[in-house]
């Protein structure tokens, strides 16, 4: 017979988590900067208050366990009860990147089924657009108070705070399986149609305690932390959860995020460490050289999504702050790996540890990858062969919601980025795998050259992208971005790779543009450049 542990079973539940917050750093702060413009401040016993008038108020409006409640919000502190609220009732928060086109957004709303829709004041041109080709949405809210909703509108609103207003004492989180579905988040479709994820708060909570651990995100309650990325962008990598685990204060960005507008919140509320995209930390160092100045308490900034350019961790470093490369993805909630300093790391060379650090980093805890070849087999952690990456874990994707067919190979799920892993363990992205360059049978990485072209004082920004090449199959391309003022010219960029990589790695060509496009989370739009110059060598 089965002999069972004899330990309180309790459920992992979101709402344990901002019940623990309100009462073991009942008064530690959460900060956030209004669309209004105004600043907001209030702490998470406030915020458990809140969020338990809104979870009545979903449940008086009839909203049942498993309905999905839309989301087109910054970071702030409503948006955090909406987290709390519907997810606490065992109801499912729909984040929506409001980012992506209105047909998309459309397309994810209909297919989400969302019942309620909460959007922040700014995004009401784009509610006015969508509503009517959104049948199933009930109630468009508003996260305003009754004053500020427009009158007379094309769509009829109500307003977050007259839905909240009339809770009653004594309300008491409902308990249910830890299973629960909680949050839903919707891929950005750089590969196709949008497709969703959804999170338990089984799932959320496992990767909260791994994100917080010291060789993750190493998040604790003398922290200021400030997500940069969007609570719509997977979640803000849990950092919501995850710093009310540790009772860190939270400080929400809401839609400003140039490097101006974020150093001067950083400084005024001595936020410690961040997180986000790439090219949110180049418009950061931008402003913090074009000023002068270095950060004060600022020290850490997890940087991930798309790969952190070498040149990008020398800028932060030289403004005082440490930049920590992160990977993950929107079926791993997000985090699968940290780089973070191995046993042994210290003792090695300058050089090595230079090396390493431009890896996307270790799995964290929870997380087990592999890289495997075109026959599946599992290939050598040797840091040198390069082949496709799976994951598994307590918060990767099993399947996609609302389809039946699972995406998992053997058990594993295939993340589509191609990868090494070296003896220690630390993962690196050469490429995604519909980006790496074939040419002539060999892989170039298309990520090594754009980071080498980066690394050039006169580009502010470069992508690299295989194009059709009547002889070799495919040869790379640099389509790039000159610093104002610069005149640098296609045999100087490609005269700079001399020595850094392989003579048949080097790109054929450059193409200068002014600006380069972005996908919807901020990272490089690859397709839409190989749409365009994709035949650049064959035309
Ligand atoms: P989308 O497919 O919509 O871009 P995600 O936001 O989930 O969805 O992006 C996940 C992908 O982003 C990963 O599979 C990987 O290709 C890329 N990525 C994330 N972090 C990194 C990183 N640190 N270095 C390189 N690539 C990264």
């Amino acid at each position: 017979m089965e002999l069972l542990g004899q330990m309180m079973n309790t459920p992992m539940l979101l709402s344990s988590i901002l019940e623990q917050a309100a009462r073991h750093s009942a008064d530690v702060e959460i900060v956030s900067r209004r669309v209004e413009g105004d600043i907001h401040r209030y702490t998470y016993r406030d915020c458990h208050a809140r969020s338990m008038q809104l979870a009545q108020a979903l449940i008086a409006s009839g909203i049942d366990a498993g309905d999905r409640i839309g989301t087109l919000a910054w970071n702030g502190y409503r948006h955090m009860e909406l987290y709390y609220g519907a997810s606490g009732i065992g109801a499912v928060c729909h984040t929506i990147n409001p980012r992506l086109f209105p047909e998309q957004i459309v397309f994810i709303v209909n297919h989400a089924r969302d019942r309620f829709v909460f959007f922040d004041a700014s995004f009401l041109p784009l509610v006015e657009q969508i509503a009517a080709l959104c049948p199933h949405v009930e109630k468009w809210i508003m996260l305003c108070d009754e004053t500020a909703l427009p009158r007379d509108g094309a769509v009829p609103l109500a307003s977050y705070e007259t839905l909240i207003a009339p809770a009653a004492d004594g309300f008491a989180w409902p308990r249910f399986s830890e299973d629960r579905a909680a949050l839903l988040c919707y891929t950005s479709g750089t590969t196709g149609e949008p497709k969703g994820v959804l999170y338990s708060h089984r799932s959320i909570t496992l990767m909260c305690y791994g994100s917080a651990l010291p060789d993750s995100l190493a998040l604790s309650a003398i922290e200021t932390i400030s997500p940069v990325v969007p609570m719509f962008h997977v979640n803000a990598w849990g950092i919501p959860f995850s710093a009310t685990l540790v009772g860190a204060k939270l400080v929400l960005p809401g839609a400003k995020l140039d490097g101006e507008s974020l150093a001067t919140l950083f400084e005024e509320e001595g936020v410690t460490m961040s997180a986000g995209v790439p090219t949110v930390w180049l418009g950061f160092v931008d402003y913090m050289r074009r000023v002068g100045r270095t950060s004060t308490t600022f020290r850490r900034a997890v940087v991930g999504g798309a790969a952190c350019p070498p040149h990008l961790a020398g800028a932060l470093r030289e403004v005082g702050v440490q930049a920590v490369h992160a990977w993950g993805m929107t079926e791993l909630s997000p985090l699968g790996t940290v780089c973070s300093p191995s046993r042994g790391y210290a003792a090695k060379s300058e050089a090595a540890r230079a090396a390493i650090d431009i890896k996307q980093g270790r799995a964290v805890p929870g997380i087990d990858l592999k890289i495997v070849g075109g026959d599946g087999a599992e290939l050598p952690w040797d840091g040198t062969s390069a082949g496709d990456l799976m994951a598994r874990g307590h918060w990767v994707a099993e399947r996609y919601f609302g389809r039946d067919e699972s995406p998992l190979v053997d058990g594993w799920f295939p993340t589509g980025d191609v990868a090494t892993i070296d003896p220690d363990g630390y993962m690196h992205i050469t490429d995604r795998s519909k980006d790496v360059i074939k040419s002539g049978g060999e892989w170039i990485s298309s990520i090594e050259l754009e980071n080498i072209a980066m690394s050039h004082p006169e580009i502010a920004k470069a992508a690299c992208i295989a194009c059709a090449h009547p002889k070799w199959d495919e040869r790379p391309l640099i389509v790039a971005v000159r610093r104002e003022g610069s005149a640098v010219d296609v045999r100087q960029l490609l005269d700079f790779y001399a020595g850094k990589v392989a003579k048949w790695c080097i790109p054929d060509d450059v193409v200068f543009v002014d600006d380069l496009p972005l996908t919807a989370t901020g990272k490089l739009q690859k397709m839409a450049l190989r749409q365009r110059f994709g035949r650049h060598f064959t035309a």
